[in-house]
């Protein structure tokens, strides 16, 4: 059976320490590919800065063009319905029914899942894939994943990393006041953040 990797975020912009924890998930929870799903309306978090939802998914295209295991959808980037992850995984068990779906999250989300919508339905459509995020106690995301087996009989494999605490608000702050990103993103990102100066003086 495909497995199949499901990475959600606002990728606002999309940084290093996504592309870094894509890969490892992909190696350390032996995912056939990863299928990057830029969201339009993310439920639990406002979109910062002076960016589009087009323009969050332009830059991800950017980002992983490089990759030959990556994928991107639109799926949740052209919906005007508020992006809830179970109704997106829904929506991919439908269009790939053979495939086990494996959604991809770091350390934050794995501590703020409980509080998602239905994420008990969640945890019965995917396995889920998580890896440490720096900032995150481990503690905190060690009881976060037996709270979820022991409460939702979750599938969860843990992808041991060097975790990194590079964050997408780390960049526009940092972008907004001119400092120099160039080791945080990819150049082609860094290209269009410039030529639509994005993050120029929003954050
Ligand atoms: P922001 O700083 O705006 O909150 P972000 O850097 O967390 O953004 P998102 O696009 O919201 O980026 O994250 C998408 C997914 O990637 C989430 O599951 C998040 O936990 C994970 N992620 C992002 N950066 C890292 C990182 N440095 N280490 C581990 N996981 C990460």
């Amino acid at each position: 059976m495909q497995r199949l990797g499901i990475f959600g975020g606002t990728f606002n912009p999309p940084h290093k320490g996504h592309i870094y924890i894509a890969l490892e998930a992909i190696k350390g929870a032996a995912l056939d590919k990863m299928l990057f799903v830029p969201c339009g309306n993310p439920p639990h978090k406002s979109v910062e800065g002076n960016v589009s939802p087009v323009q969050r998914f332009e830059m991800t295209r950017l980002a992983i063009a490089d990759y030959p295991d990556f994928e991107i959808t639109d799926l949740e980037m052209k919906s005007k319905e508020p992006s809830y992850t179970l109704k997106t995984l829904e929506k991919l068990k439908i269009l790939y029914p053979d495939a086990k779906l494996c959604f991809v999250v770091g350390g934050d989300s794995v501590r703020d899942m409980k509080d998602w919508y239905h994420s008990e339905e969640i945890f019965k459509l995917a396995e889920i894939v998580a890896l440490r995020r720096g900032g995150i106690d481990d503690s905190i995301f060690e009881s976060s994943i037996e709270l979820y087996k022991e409460t939702y009989d979750a599938e969860i494999t843990v992808v041991d990393i060097l975790p990194t605490d590079v964050s997408s608000s780390e960049l526009r702050r940092k972008i907004a006041k001119g400092c120099d990103v160039a080791d945080l993103i990819a150049p082609s990102v860094l290209e269009y953040i410039k030529e639509f100066e994005i993050y120029k003086d929003k954050i």
